[in-house]
């Protein structure tokens, strides 16, 4: 799929104090020769710009030797500039995650939330994605984790999550979501194909409810970027139209599926998640039976641990019967809910979360329980709301 050509805004659209450049970033590499054709430059020069832009994760058209230093001097002239998404603010937490926001490259001084969680947070457990790396070639961080945002706020209005207090402010485009992932890459000295980084697009917003500019991302994060889809993991909360899409993209593109559960049945799932009431749960499983999976590979139920709402003995055998009914390769993750301001849940008791562990392990399903990253500096999951509170850096 080519990038979003949408974000291209003309620049005598705007008024001129509010003038800003065009964004390369986002653009794919046919979209990049496109450019370089319509300026009378021969269409390899496309493939230089997407090495600079996504591999080498250059941040100005001044440091694009690769191409003449003519050319570069009439790109910025044209209007052109790389123009990607920029960390504005660093949270960063006593269990060395940090937080960031994120600002796009809409006009409207948006940000969003990206985390880099080092050692990762054991949701990618059990997925097939296990090192593959001698232990003496690896950085201080083993490995890691990136979570990445794919709108501004979420129209899907889960009760237990602070995102959904913004409701949708807007998509973003597929720039702003490889952006967010460059970003982080770049500030950690990532080395794409050594080190191991996984990325979960598990952020602010549905990731397939923005499908199109989503699917693009991936598209530049794997094709131009280099990394591997088999360490991406999308999380849905059951938007069926877009499973039965995402079913159908090739495996060397097709990232890992999570489904936000949540819930030991419909009617405990609607009351939480209202999206239910549109595609309840059997319908949501029809469709992610249509996913091919790979050697190895497991479907993710992602599963929200509320105090007394969802995390009862009782639930425990009703999410047992229903992974088994579903017929699916799958997995369990465990979330004990974090708190937020607001939010009429309370935590899940230790001892609630553990029996809970054990009774779907007992049964022989795999499961495992996410740690808490960075819940100090509004990090953890369901708390991403642009807080600006926190030790900054
Ligand atoms: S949990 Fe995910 S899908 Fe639900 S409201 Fe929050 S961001 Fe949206």
């Amino acid at each position: 799929m080519t990038a979003n050509l949408g974000q291209f805004v003309p620049l005598d659209a705007h008024p001129s104090q509010n003038v800003r450049q065009n964004p390369l970033f986002g653009l794919d590499r046919e979209a990049l020769a496109a450019r370089m054709v319509a300026a009378g430059e021969p269409a390899w020069r496309g493939r230089q710009l997407a090495e600079a832009l996504y591999r080498q994760r250059l941040a100005g058209i001044d440091q694009i030797t690769t191409l003449p230093k003519a050319l570069r001097q009439r790109l910025g002239d044209e209007g052109w500039e790389v123009g990607r998404p920029k960390i504005a603010q660093v949270f960063q937490s006593a269990d060395g995650t940090e937080r960031y926001l994120i600002q796009g490259q809409d006009r409207d001084g948006q940000t969003v939330e990206a985390v880099w969680m080092p050692e990762g947070d054991d949701g990618e457990s059990g997925d097939g994605s296990e090192p593959d790396q001698p232990e003496e070639e690896r950085k201080s961080w083993d490995r890691a984790t990136i979570c990445v945002s794919s709108q501004v706020g979420c129209a899907v209005n889960c009760q237990f999550c602070l995102t959904a207090r913004l409701g949708l402010q807007r998509n973003l485009t597929a720039g702003e979501i490889a952006g967010q992932v460059v970003d982080v890459l770049d500030r950690h000295a990532v080395e794409v194909g050594k080190d191991r980084v996984n990325l979960v697009f598990m952020g602010m917003g549905e990731p397939f409810l923005n499908y199109d500019n989503f699917m693009a991302a991936v598209r530049l994060l794997v094709e131009e970027a280099g990394l591997s889809p088999r360490r991406m993991t999308v999380s849905t909360s059951g938007i069926v139209p877009g499973i039965e899409r995402f079913a159908l993209e090739p495996d060397e593109i097709r990232p890992k599926l999570a489904i936000s559960l949540n819930a030991p049945n419909d009617a405990v799932r609607g009351e939480i998640m209202p999206i239910n009431r549109k595609w309840p749960i059997e319908m949501v499983l029809e469709a992610a039976r249509k996913v091919p999976l790979r050697s190895r590979e497991r479907i993710t139920f992602e599963y929200v641990l509320l105090g007394g709402v969802t995390d009862r003995p009782g639930h425990a055998r009703e999410v047992t019967r229903l992974i088994r009914r579903s017929g699916l390769a799958a997995k369990v993750n465990l979330i004990a809910w974090n708190p937020g301001p607001g939010i009429a849940y309370t935590m899940p008791a230790p001892d609630a979360v553990e029996s809970f562990r054990a009774a779907l392990a007992g049964e022989g399903i795999p499961v495992y329980l996410r740690r808490a990253r960075g819940r100090d500096i509004y990090a953890a999951c369901g708390q991403l709301k642009r807080t600006v509170e926190g030790p900054r850096l």
